[in-house]
């Protein structure tokens, strides 16, 4: 029996949160070179939580209890408030070897425990059978099973910190809704599958022109969003606008078909007028049906 099998893993960022400069050095030591994982390392509650309100988030958190400041279990609860991380695991590598700690850390929502001194053998076998377990749990609930792109329900907790956010920064936020022209015909025209080969393949080609903190989701037939943090809705169009230009130029080969599509898109800045991801979809919308209505393939920004 491969007892490794389960265990191929790639491509994860895991957060290593000690003030214990030689603890965080030997799990980054350990998880860079058996795994090439990308470790972030913070050295307090508070760079943690500093670290966490930047879109890139962790694939597992690795938290010491006992720190000066904020306690990990302050950042486990804070962490479990923000709906962005609900599957986001984290376990706890603590000195505190009582049941009652244990205790407080599972009803706070931690995923896992290890006393201190702890066996990196036995870290390595729990890490990864719960970045495992969570990778699974994460396609199904979050994830879009035909592009691989978040679903409209991450999309909306996704939306809900940001729109917090930008209440108590007043950094901009703005979002876009894109259509597929015509897509219909494409199905008529083509069939079904080279519909769906489209879908997928627009969804590859959008992920080239944002940035990682932005967010792309598929949120119906061929419908697609994107958040653009710390963005205003100008500097949102024109990234899009290259998209846009770029997918009028491209072909999609399907099988012996050479397919070309377009897309419209509608545009809308977050103004604090309305406060909530729902009606900013909605002018959003109407911005999409504008674009539709005089001609499409072109992207129209909302009128606040
Ligand atoms: P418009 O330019 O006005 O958006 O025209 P349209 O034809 O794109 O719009 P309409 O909403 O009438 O049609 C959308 C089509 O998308 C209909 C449906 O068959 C197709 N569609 C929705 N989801 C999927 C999917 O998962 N796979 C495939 N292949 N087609 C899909
Ligand atoms: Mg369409
Ligand atoms: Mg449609």
């Amino acid at each position: 029996m491969d007892s490794d099998k389960f265990f191929d893993i790639k491509d994860k960022k895991i957060m290593i949160v000690d003030d214990d400069p030689l603890i965080v050095k030997l799990i980054e030591k350990f998880f860079k070179k058996k795994f090439n994982f990308d470790c972030t390392i913070c050295n307090s509650g508070e760079a943690c939580l500093e670290e966490l309100e930047k879109n890139e988030l962790p694939d597992l958190i690795l938290l010491d209890i006992n720190m000066p400041g904020l306690s990990g279990y302050d950042v486990c609860s804070k962490i479990r408030d923000d709906k962005r991380m609900h599957l986001v695991p984290i376990i706890f590598i603590s000195a505190y070897d009582k049941i009652e700690n244990k205790i407080i850390g599972f009803k706070l929502g931690v995923d896992d425990y290890l006393v201190k001194p702890f066996n990196m053998k036995e870290l390595e076998v729990r890490a990864i059978s719960l970045l495992t377990r969570i990778d699974q749990l994460i396609k199904l609930s979050y994830k879009d099973e035909l592009t691989g792109l978040y679903n409209r329900r991450y999309f909306s907790d996704f939306m809900e910190f940001q729109i917090s956010t930008h209440k108590r920064q007043n950094k901009p936020l703005s979002l876009i809704i894109f259509d597929i022209d015509f897509f219909k015909k494409v199905n008529d025209t083509y069939g079904h599958l080279a519909g769906d080969f489209i879908l997928q393949g627009f969804a590859k080609e959008i992920q080239k022109f944002i940035r990682k903190t932005d967010l792309v989701a598929r949120i119906g037939g061929e419908e697609f969003v994107v958040a653009f943090p710390d963005t205003n809705a100008e500097s949102a169009k024109s990234k899009i606008e290259q998209l846009r230009k770029h997918i009028e130029e491209m072909t999609f080969d399907f099988e012996n078909e050479i397919i070309k599509i377009t897309f419209s898109a509608g545009v809308v800045e977050f103004r604090g007028i309305v406060n909530d991801t729902q009606s900013l979809l909605d002018k959003a919308d109407v911005a999409l049906y504008e674009a539709k209505k005089t001609g499409r393939n072109k992207i129209i920004i909302a009128s606040n």
